[in-house]
């Protein structure tokens, strides 16, 4: 990653329309003359966009479909919404006895399980057998009942991974894991590797709040701005960044309101119920797969232990919105002022 984001935050109230806004694009995709080159899809039950620099635009969109095949690839392997994923042919036999699987599905589920230790657990895949119960669809919650009756069941210790066979064993019978906090990161770490086989140095991969940025963006950083939790319509922190990977996780993704209580999508493992001392959690790095789980990880520590995790890794920075609406910043970001705190309103 390179300096300007320890170094510098610039803020602004932009308007917002997403959880991270790249400003700057521009040349509509398909003109001739086009050389930055824009395409986005829905994909990973999310939205999935992608920038690239390409002086030939034949093979600049060639390359893009390259992008979206790699993605669609990855949600095959790991979706727990498709009925013919691996990971669904894990969560139905791994409880009977060790199943083998991909190396790459392996190895990043091992890669959880290292968030899980540094953690103490806020990160942890088995969080689904309680996630699972919530539809933020149908506006449904579990009853405290049914959360109790599976927290046994939540425990990453539960999950027996053999290096040597590359097999993953539940020693519960109620685990279900669910890979929806950091197969996203994984998917845009993929896709700008693939993007640097095919030669490309400028360009963002972007999959919900998770992306990464491959270069600059030709002689000036590319500026992401994180958006107000709340209003959905201005912008926070303006974060100017090059080579770098950035994943926000917030209470207004996926949620519902009930009787004056907010249930999201971010569950605390040892409760079973929705993280509630944040609003939203940016973390920028140097890869996503590493940004993506520890947002969703700080999501649930809160400010005061999310901070002190993020102070001992040395390539990570943070700007969390607390639960009522303050911006705290990582010591790396902390030479610039943040704006006063944004009114707590109607989520909407
Ligand atoms: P993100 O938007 O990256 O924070 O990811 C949120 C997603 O992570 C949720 O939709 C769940 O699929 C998953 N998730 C929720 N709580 C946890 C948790 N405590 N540990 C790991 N994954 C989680
Ligand atoms: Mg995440």
């Amino acid at each position: 990653m390179h300096t300007t984001s320890k170094t510098t935050v610039w803020f602004s109230s932009y308007l917002a329309i997403t959880t991270i806004i790249i400003t700057g694009w521009c040349f509509p995709f398909g003109t001739p003359q086009a050389e930055w080159l824009k395409d986005q899809r829905a994909i990973m039950g999310t939205s999935i966009s992608v920038e690239l620099w390409h002086d030939d635009v034949d093979k600049g969109k060639g390359i893009i479909e390259l992008v979206f095949n790699e993605m669609n690839r990855i949600d095959h392997l790991m979706s727990t919404y498709r009925e013919d994923s691996q990971l669904s042919y894990i969560n139905k036999h791994a409880h009977q006895q060790p199943v083998k699987i991909n190396s790459e599905l392996y190895r990043l589920i091992n890669r959880a399980q290292h968030f899980s230790k540094i953690t103490d657990g806020a990160f942890d895949i088995t969080y689904a057998s309680a996630g699972h119960q919530y539809n933020y669809r149908k506006r449904l919650k579990p009853s405290s009942d049914s959360i109790a009756a599976v927290l046994p069941a939540i425990n990453y210790k539960h999950l027996i991974l053999d290096d040597k066979e590359k097999t993953i064993h539940f020693e519960h019978k109620d685990v279900i894991i669910d890979l929806g906090g950091i197969a996203k990161g994984h998917a845009v770490d993929r896709c700008i590797k693939l993007l640097r086989q095919q030669k490309i140095k400028h360009a963002i991969v972007t999959a919900g709040g998770d992306s990464r940025l491959l270069g600059d963006r030709r002689g000036q950083p590319w500026t992401i701005g994180i958006r107000n939790p709340r209003t959905s319509k201005d912008v926070i922190a303006m974060l100017p960044l090059t080579d770098a990977a950035i994943s926000t996780s917030g209470d207004y993704e996926r949620y519902f309101v009930q009787e004056g209580t907010l249930y999201h999508h971010i569950i605390n493992p040892k409760t079973g119920d929705s993280a509630r001392s944040v609003q939203s959690v940016t973390i920028i790095g140097e890869d996503a797969t590493t940004t993506d789980a520890l947002s969703t990880s700080i999501f649930v520590l809160g400010p005061e232990k999310g901070l002190a995790i993020i102070e001992t890794l040395p390539t990570i920075e943070a700007v969390i919105i607390d639960h009522k609406g303050r911006t705290l910043f990582s010591s790396g970001l902390a030479k610039a002022k943040p704006l006063p705190a944004q009114p707590s309103s109607q989520l909407h």
